[in-house]
């Protein structure tokens, strides 16, 4: 069975048409911030949600949000891993609303912060850590540091990886081979060729004949790809990869700001990986933007001399707000709360009941798409499971993924804006799995007709 192209755009259209009914109040305040944000949007990315303007929310508490046409929605996206415990956690708010009244940033260390640093050792396995204020800036920092240790000049990454905003991650392959600037980064200030090494995930022969170059400082990679679809690990690879980098004196980073939703200490903890680094991000400080690396020891021991020196402060590492008393506190209040194995009990199962839900549509329709799930996170391909970056990004059906989502925000479902991605909190239940089994069966129905 295949869906009918045709009835695709036509169907497209009358959701288009419901939205734009539906959200009188986010279209009056999309059409007032077109005057003075630029494309009416505080951050570009919020131009990517379906519909022909963002919805504007009111609030967001547990799995749900209310939109300011007073619409409720179950939230699969939570912030796309910033509410992954999910929103307005009281007693997050109770620390922050203490913390906010009695002082925020004195550039002093508070009483929280070796609380953080004990309990990410605790869960990852690194005994020392640094703070950053996001994802994007813990994983910069970890750059300068490989560079730093190794002497090197090029980092590794895989194709089509995602980590923030960071330069020298923005670089793909092109078909011909050669790193080249990921279609869409604007103006590289310098030839990703010339900062960047890119392999294809799952394959270790490339990595291991890219590092004997001997000019890669550090191996960035999430254990599992989540930024272009979710693509696993093969058997061994990463047990692989942990040898070559080793044979070849190359620092291993693991990123684990989304695949903390294998468990309380990421894959690294699940799956027993050894890294040199560790970043995480978005989720630890229940929606306050912080975010956190690990290192081993032995990094750390190399590290402390330079940490301790005179020019410590522009030694391209850190930020005045970094590690300021809030974030500290929400950390502190999250991880204490939060994405415990009591947490991941309650959200895995979720994941694997919408997986099955999903892949039962498209047995039932006869359709070649499957399913793929990693911890509390599932997502649908339209083809068999991706084995890298570059086979999953040429499966892209932009128009396809377009309608499913608006079709499931029409229903009351917000999905992950990227990709057709869903992740649970300890807050979702059943009931709101099966919505969104019964809204995807139905948009399948229309589009197979
Ligand atoms: N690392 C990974 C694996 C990510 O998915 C992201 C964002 N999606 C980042 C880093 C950057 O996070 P932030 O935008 O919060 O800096």
């Amino acid at each position: 069975m295949t869906i009918k192209r045709d009835r695709l755009a036509a169907l497209h259209a009358d959701e288009e048409a419901r939205f734009v009914r539906e959200h009188p109040r986010s279209a009056e305040l999309a059409a007032q911030a077109q005057h003075s944000l630029l494309a009416g949007v505080p951050m570009p990315w919020m131009t990517r949600w379906p519909g022909a303007f963002p919805l504007f929310f009111e609030s967001a508490v547990g799995a749900r949000f209310r939109d300011v046409d007073g619409r409720e929605y179950v939230d699969l996206c939570l912030g796309d891993t910033g509410a992954m415990t999910g929103h307005a956690l009281p007693q997050v708010a109770e620390a922050v609303a203490s913390r906010a009244s009695t002082g925020i940033t004195t550039m002093l260390p508070s009483t929280d912060a070796a609380w953080v640093g004990e309990e990410l050792g605790r869960r990852f396995g690194l005994p020392v850590w640094q703070m950053a204020m996001s994802a994007t800036d813990a994983n910069r920092f970890v750059l300068r540091f490989a560079r730093h240790l190794t002497g090197r000049p090029k980092v590794a990454v895989m194709n089509w990886c995602y980590h923030g905003t960071v330069d020298e991650t923005l670089a793909v392959l092109s078909s011909s081979g050669q790193v080249v600037p990921r279609p869409g980064a604007l103006g590289p200030q310098v030839p990703v060729s010339e900062t960047t090494a890119v392999v294809e995930f799952n394959d270790l022969d490339a990595l291991d004949r890219r590092l004997a170059l001997g000019d890669i400082a550090c191996v960035l990679m999430e254990p599992a790809l989540t930024n272009i679809g979710i693509v696993l690990p093969e058997s061994g690879y990463l047990a692989g990869v942990r040898e070559v980098t080793r044979k070849h004196d190359v620092l291993l980073v693991i990123d684990e700001t989304h695949t903390m939703c294998a468990g309380p200490g990421g894959a690294t903890r699940a799956w027993g990986l050894e890294p040199d680094f560790v970043v995480v991000g978005k989720a630890i400080g229940g929606g306050v933007p912080v975010a956190a690396y690990g290192m081993t020891a032995e990094v750390a021991h190399v590290l402390n001399g330079p940490m301790l020196g005179e020019e410590i402060d522009v030694a391209g590492v850190g930020g005045t707000l970094t590690g300021n008393a809030l974030a500290l506190a929400a950390t502190r209040a999250t991880l204490s709360t939060c994405l415990r194995d009591e947490d991941f009990d309650v959200a895995v199962p979720l994941a694997s009941r919408w997986a099955d839900g999903v892949a039962g549509v498209i047995e039932e329709h006869g359709l070649p798409w499957t399913v793929q799930r990693l911890g509390c996170r599932a997502e649908y391909w339209f083809r068999t499971p991706p084995r890298n970056g570059g086979e999953a990004a040429a499966s892209g059906d932009h128009d396809l993924e377009a309608f499913f989502h608006l079709w499931c925000l029409n229903r009351g479902i917000l999905l992950t804006p990227f990709h057709n991605m869903a992740l649970f909190s300890p807050f979702h239940t059943t009931a709101d799995v099966d919505l969104h089994t019964a809204a995807f069966e139905q948009a399948v129905a229309a589009l197979v007709g």
